[in-house]
């Protein structure tokens, strides 16, 4: 076999094994040495379909150095597409000749091949002639353009030679969508991963707010955005702002009505999630650029807004995610749709843990008839800090003659009186606690003993005439006070204030004493 045959059957071999193996850029590579080895061509060029742009950029070059000088020139899809890949050129399916005499080449004045000087042959290529195989995925979505120039025969290329030459490009497409596929399945594979790295710290969060932080991190950058807002809200019709990386660009403070009206939009929903005019979302953009990333075309992203809700049964969002700025520049796939939905989603169920574990605590922290502190929340009352504390324990005198004389339901209401009392008279940093039955505590930090004496007072005096609407006897109640130490456990206090408490019932009740 002649070299050159050996030589074009390497280069095929090579395309094939890329096809399976290689990325991107080594793909495409391939497929230019195997046109210009394999096909006979001096000078190749690719203009690769950028999505994000709607354009042509040339991305990779063989021939001499003045042809290196078209790498990272742009043109637009129209330009190709329209003018140069156009049916009046095709010389064989996909393959497009371009002749020196051909109108276009005025309105290209920067996507000029260089042609070397060199003998031409009567009726052979003219240096000034372009060939163009166009190369589209599957899909029909554009992929490419090879632009191939100077023929190592100086003749025109013959029908084999073009079956050839489409047979490499048609192999080329299959590579270079199988290695765009696999960047892609890559580029997803890596954002599930920020997804579930996302998923486990947000089932870590303990507050609501540290779970629509995390959210918002796991939105910025990590799934490819600049700038999420986190719309949170309980049902109502409107959803305030939580959280937004927005700068100096307007954004609506709350969530409204009309906005909830485009959900109903089912045309715009891909993927569980609504592509938008942030406009609509966020009124008036002064006419200026909105967007960092904005692209063009179709594919490209245009001042959009990605809206992902989660709506409660009544079919009213309950959280919103507003997402902006694709990194990529490029409206975002279903997928990658998808898992914005799956992030929302994973907020949601966290907020909802955090709002029935809050529930919880709660409830397993307060007494339910009088909402007080109960004897579990004890531990929790803080004991760290230089300052002393009073510590005091109230009782009601004689309680059970209050019951046997004008029943439980009547006692119940003496007892949620005197909490309400007891409420009224703490401050913010004071905790008032139902340790059982009709006794009481209250722990008063940063507070001496004789500061307590007087709201121990305040307390006794108040008792009588707030009680007298719900029983004609008077009640009264006993109180035993305490200093406590920053050092001191509060138990030992608490014996303390008991005893305290003891001596003041055993003196006659309606009374303070301390210990
Ligand atoms: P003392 O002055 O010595 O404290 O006399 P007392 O009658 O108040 O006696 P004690 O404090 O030992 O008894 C409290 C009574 O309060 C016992 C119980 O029947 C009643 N009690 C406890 N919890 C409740 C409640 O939630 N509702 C009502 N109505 N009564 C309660
Ligand atoms: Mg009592």
């Amino acid at each position: 076999m002649e070299d050159d045959a050996i030589g074009r059957i390497d280069a095929l071999v090579s395309l094939a094994r890329s096809a399976r193996e290689d990325n991107v850029d080594e793909v495409l590579r391939t497929v230019v040495e195997t046109v210009h080895s394999a096909a006979g061509f001096e000078i190749v060029v690719f203009n690769k379909y950028q999505p994000a742009w709607d354009d042509y950029e040339v991305v990779l070059v063989i021939g001499p150095p003045d042809a290196q000088a078209l790498m990272h020139t742009r043109e637009s899809r129209e330009m190709f597409e329209e003018q140069l890949v156009s049916s009046q050129y095709e010389i064989h399916p996909g393959i497009y000749f371009v002749p020196r005499s051909a109108e276009v080449w005025s309105n290209l004045d920067n996507y000029v091949i260089p042609s070397p000087n060199r003998p031409t042959i009567p009726g052979g290529w003219d240096p000034e002639d372009a060939l163009f195989v166009q190369l589209r995925n599957s899909k029909g979505e554009p992929l490419g353009i090879l632009s191939i120039d100077e023929p190592r025969s100086g003749k025109m290329p013959d029908s084999s030679e073009l079956r050839m030459l489409r047979a490499i490009c048609s192999h080329a497409e299959q590579s270079l969508e199988n290695a765009q596929d696999s960047a892609q399945a890559e580029r997803v594979q890596n954002r599930m991963t920020q997804l579930l790295g996302a998923s486990k710290r947000l089932s870590e969060c303990q507050s609501h707010r540290e779970a629509l932080v995390t959210a918002c991190e796991a939105l910025v950058p990590r799934l490819g955005f600049e700038r999420a807002a986190i719309y949170f809200g309980d049902g109502d019709s409107s959803l305030p702002l939580a959280i937004a990386n927005f700068d100096e660009v307007a954004i609506a403070k709350t969530l409204e009505l009309p906005v909830f009206e485009l959900f109903r939009d089912h045309t715009r929903e891909v993927g569980g999630c609504w592509l938008v005019p942030a406009q609509t979302v966020h009124g008036s953009a002064h006419g200026e650029f909105r967007s960092r990333r904005n692209g063009a075309g179709r594919f490209g992203w245009s001042d959009d807004v990605l809206l992902a809700p989660v709506f409660d049964g009544d079919g009213v969002p309950r959280l919103v995610f507003a997402i902006e700025d694709p990194i990529d520049h490029l409206r975002p796939t279903e997928i990658e749709r998808e898992l914005v939905r799956l992030l929302i989603e994973q907020t949601d169920a966290a907020l909802e843990r955090i709002t029935l574990r809050t529930r919880l605590e709660y409830l397993a922290d307060h007494d339910s008839s009088t909402g007080l502190l109960n004897r579990r929340a004890l531990s929790s009352i803080p004991r760290e800090g230089p300052a002393t504390a009073a510590l005091m324990i109230c009782d009601l005198d004689h309680f059970k003659a209050v019951n046997d004389t004008y029943g439980h339901e009547v006692g119940d209401a003496v007892i949620c009186r005197f909490a309400d009392l007891l409420r009224s008279l703490s401050r913010e940093q004071d905790f008032a606690v139902r340790l059982g039955g009709d006794e009481f505590m209250m722990f008063l930090p940063g507070t001496n003993l004789q500061q307590a004496q007087s709201v121990a007072e305040r307390l006794r005096v108040a008792m009588p005439p707030l009680m007298s609407p719900l029983v004609s006897s008077e009640v009264t109640v006993s109180i035993g006070l305490t200093q406590i130490d920053p050092s001191e456990h509060l138990i030992d206090a608490m014996r303390r204030a008991d005893s305290a408490l003891y001596a003041a019932k055993k003196n006659g009740r309606n009374q303070i004493a301390s210990n």
